[in-house]
């Protein structure tokens, strides 16, 4: 198969401004490349493809980024600047796609999806969020209403914000588990990785380190300044660490040496990369029941469920987090987040579409 993968028109392939989209995409093309498929990548200027991932070609493309729907009002409508990367990513995207099987989208945007409904050339969509905008939605259900099988989802709680999808294709995620060293590290800090943006609840982890009177190590991309001020100045120093954003290599030497991770999204997380990351390496979650993380943490063996917005709750399990085997939380990964189960996952989707277009 010959694919064209449209990157997010947020950030650059590496910038961390992209969130988890940027290692799903990564993770992707090295399963695809694995399996004998040939990749195309458009992605915005001073994108890097992850080492493994060089074998595809990667296009580059200049432009105005677009502003992320999730910080944005959920009625705003549809901002496209002038000399817009995503228009040019897409423009770029077609021109390829003419001789590829299919295109495949990761951009979570208006003009992409549009596009679906005015090309010959298969189009279909990875949703990396949530219903996070009244205008994408409305044009989701649509696009869907002509092409149902033309959208896959990371989740199946994710997929039920769009309350039009009756039964979504869901294909998790996949991580390269060469990429994450296994640690035995029952005596370590307790640790947090997101965009530091409110969507993400830093500030209810950061309550969980000081009730316990420990600090929290914080890794990341602040992508909301004011926000990342207001939570530094609640607690006293020491509570919150600030490490920064690392490279998955760095980052997973870092985490893997904490006893805990605290996942604490305010949202209907797609499918929380970060949780699975830290599984990788060995260290069990500690997550709000609630979106992506639901369906993966397994209660009690690779970390647990709290209830919703209660940091009582979290640190209830916290308490209780060397109960878990490190080793079930690895295993979780293998058997189920690997790069070849979601490559197999998202060829098998592929397939569908474009068998659809040829009949
Ligand atoms: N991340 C990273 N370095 C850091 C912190 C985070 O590379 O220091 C990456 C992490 O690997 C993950 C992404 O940021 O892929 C966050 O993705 P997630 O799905 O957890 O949330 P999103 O940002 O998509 O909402």
């Amino acid at each position: 198969m010959h694919i064209v993968l449209i990157s997010t028109p947020i950030g650059f392939l590496g910038s961390g401004k992209g969130g988890g989209v940027e290692l799903t995409l990564n993770s992707l093309v090295d399963g695809l490349l694995a399996k004998g498929h040939k990749v195309d990548v458009v992605a915005p200027n001073n994108s890097k493809l992850f080492e493994d991932s060089k074998k595809a070609k990667l296009h580059i493309v200049e432009g105005e980024e677009q502003k992320s729907w999730q910080h944005q009002d959920y009625y705003s409508s549809v901002v496209i600047p002038d000399n817009s990367l995503l228009s040019k990513m897409v423009e770029k995207a077609i021109y390829i796609g003419k001789e590829a099987d299919i295109i495949l989208n990761f951009s979570y945007d208006w003009l992409s999806i549009w596009m679906t409904l005015n090309i010959n050339i298969p189009i279909a969509h990875i949703i990396s969020m949530g219903s996070e905008s009244f205008v994408i939605s409305n044009l989701i259900s649509n696009v869907y209403s002509k092409y149902p099988n033309n959208f896959a989802f990371h989740s199946k709680i994710q997929a039920s914000d769009y309350h039009f999808i009756e039964n979504p294709i869901v294909i998790g995620n996949g991580f390269k588990l060469s990429d994450y060293v296994f640690q035995e590290c029952k005596d370590g800090p307790l640790g947090w990785v997101g965009r530091v943006a409110p969507e993400k609840g830093l500030e209810d982890a950061a309550y969980v380190a000081k009730s316990l009177g420990e600090k929290l190590n914080v890794w990341g991309i602040v992508q909301d300044e004011s926000y990342a001020l207001k939570i530094d100045k609640m607690f006293s120093k020491g509570i919150l660490e600030w490490k920064g954003f690392l490279e998955t290599d760095k980052l997973q030497k870092e985490l893997g040496t904490c006893r805990a991770l605290l996942n604490t999204p305010k949202w209907n997380e797609a499918y929380g990369n970060v949780v699975v990351e830290a599984l990788a390496c060995g260290v069990p979650v500690v997550a709000y029941k609630r979106g992506g993380p639901s369906e993966i943490i397994e209660h009690g063996k690779t970390g647990y469920l709290a209830e919703p917005d209660n940091k009582e709750s979290l640190l209830s399990y916290l308490k209780i987090i060397n109960k878990i085997e490190r080793k079930n939380c690895r295993e979780w990964v293998e058997n189920n987040a690997s790069t070849n189960i979601f490559a197999s996952k998202v060829v098998s989707w592929l397939n569908t579409v474009i068998k659809e277009y040829q009949s």
